[in-house]
């Protein structure tokens, strides 16, 4: 079991009746236990199942979804029908559920007892119909919900219950999420803005503001000793050059500065209960370095941001805080997994004649070092955007190559619309001129297609990647949080694309629940 997740836990309810006696539902109890504890020993799950017990009656029902709703360890209810179980009886608890569902439909036993099974061991499972009258009533109410089929011992059904556990970690993390904007959306970018009252009740985070004058006085708490160790930490995990690592030169000063606004940036989120951040480059505290009573950072605080995004906190660049929750949230999924994730910008395109087009994935700076192929190097160049024109510090690395999913949240106006593409990362060539980290994929089915659906769909040219996630999460997080999902992948053609994405105008106007 993860660390990151110890302390959470996924409910298990089974649902019977008193109809067949209490010897039935005292056997429907044993099986039970004995399948959360199999799910549990299996290993494939990354937070623990609790079982909750039967449920024999709508009293029960929403006694135990309301217990659900409001244990803060609880992140997420598995249902599972043992014998029948009418399905009126869950009505009142499934109005009263607040937590991501999962129904789970399988049988204790996997084969049936040919020789042996009698009227009193078809009374007993009943999984066949149970669930189907259970699927009803959720269907009847419109739950959102995550339908698995399987045998509850098979691996493939355990991956899937896995996948959703770690969906809902990250669901749970949102609801008290505050994203900080250290200034505002820069320069009238219409993508990387949205409602944020909207967001609130619907993705679950708070986006706050803190002028980045307030920021800067969590710098005057920073000694000189914190900053010497954390460069001498810098030097220890990256390589460097010798000028870099030496004190007095110009590049040591532009790393120096980097560590304390890391260390800056990390006292004030830490101060604030924040788990997500942005920064705007035209807005980097008081203007003249020159002066002896500066305050401020020298430059954009690229390395802070690429180092507190490997330690999970959100990023979003140029104010777009969208990106900087959606990033938390992902990263708070794969905790554990080893592939690594990162905000990224689509930077420039590489056209090749042979089916190969590529894009560039990169940002001035702030690219996660959790994707880098190799050991990052820390190196200090000039960066001649924003407000100051200077020299700073930024882990420069590639990305490895292999399959992986990015995705991308826009406001539609009237829903929030989750993007994902399945892209293919590529070996990139060197870029001696372009000193930052980055990586080369080639979106899925091919880049025409990939980049057109993209841009048909509204998407942004920042998304948050990831080498861990399948579909299937997404597919997961869009279920629970009642958001639209578009994905582009192998199948995608873009006539369906746009019919698809037609249907979805229509029924989102209908369905004003989910706007
Ligand atoms: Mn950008």
């Amino acid at each position: 079991m993860e660390k990151a997740f110890e302390n959470l836990e996924i409910w298990w309810i089974t649902g019977a009746q008193l109809l067949y006696g209490g010897d039935a539902v005292v056997k429907v109890d044993a099986h039970s236990k004995e399948m959360v504890e199999g799910l549990n020993n299996s290993g494939r799950l990354p937070i623990k199942v609790v079982y909750k017990g039967t449920a024999n009656s709508s009293r029960e029902v929403s006694d135990i979804m309301s217990a659900a709703s409001n244990e803060r360890r609880c992140v997420g209810v598995i249902t599972w029908m043992h014998t029948f179980s009418p399905a009126k009886m869950w009505i009142h608890g499934l109005q009263e559920l607040r937590k991501p569902l999962l129904h789970l439909h399988t049988q204790y036993n996997a084969e049936i007892p040919w020789d042996t099974m009698d009227m009193d061991f078809m009374n007993l499972n009943q999984s066949a119909h149970g669930d189907r009258e259970f699927g009803h009533i959720c269907a009847r109410m419109r739950v959102r919900r995550k339908v698995v089929v399987g045998y509850w011992q098979d691996p493939k059904t355990q991956d899937q219950i896995a996948v959703w556990s770690r969906v809902c970690a990250g669901w749970a993390d949102a609801q008290d999420m505050r994203v900080i904007r250290f200034g505002d959306q820069m320069n009238n970018v219409a993508v990387t803005d949205g409602d944020k009252v909207e967001a609130e009740m619907r993705l679950g985070y708070h986006v706050d503001y803190c002028p980045v004058s307030t920021l800067m006085e969590y710098g005057k708490g920073i000694t000189d000793a914190d900053v010497d160790a954390l460069v001498a930490e810098y030097f220890r995990l990256y390589d460097a050059d010798e000028k870099c690592k030496t004190p007095g030169t110009t590049e040591y000063k532009s790393i120096w500065n980097a560590a304390k606004a890391e260390l800056t940036l990390r006292a004030c989120l830490k101060a604030k209960g924040a788990k997500a951040f942005t920064t705007n480059f035209d807005d980097l505290g008081s203007a003249d370095v020159n002066d002896p009573h500066f305050v401020g950072f020298d430059q954009i605080p690229g390395l802070a941001s690429q180092r507190l995004m490997a330690e999970g906190y959100g990023f979003g660049a140029e104010g777009d805080w969208k990106s900087a929750a959606l990033y938390r949230t992902l990263w708070v999924m794969t905790q554990g997994l080893p592939g690594g994730c990162s905000f990224l910008e689509d930077y420039t395109l590489n056209f090749e004649q042979n089916g190969q087009s590529s894009i560039l994935q990169a940002h001035m700076l702030e690219v996660c070092p959790l994707i880098a192929a190799k050991k990052p190097r820390l190196e200090v160049h000039h960066l001649g955007i924003g407000i100051r024109k200077a020299q700073t510090a930024r882990l420069v690395f590639t990305s490895k190559p292999g399959p992986g999913v990015t995705a991308t949240v826009v406001d539609m106006g009237n829903r929030f619309r989750l993007i994902v593409n399945d892209v293919e990362c590529i070996e990139p060539k060197p870029l001696p001129k372009l000193p930052v980290a980055s990586a080369l994929w080639i979106p899925m089915p091919n880049f025409e297609i990939g980049a057109g659906a993209w841009i048909l769909a509204g998407g942004t040219h920042h998304s948050c990647f990831s080498y861990d996630l399948s579909p299937e999460y997404w597919e997961d997080y869009a279920e629970i949080a009642g958001i639209e999902m578009l994905h582009i992948n192998k199948d995608t053609k873009l006539a369906d694309f746009k019919r698809e994405m037609r249907y979805n105008e229509v029924y989102y106007m209908l369905n004003k629940s989910l706007c």
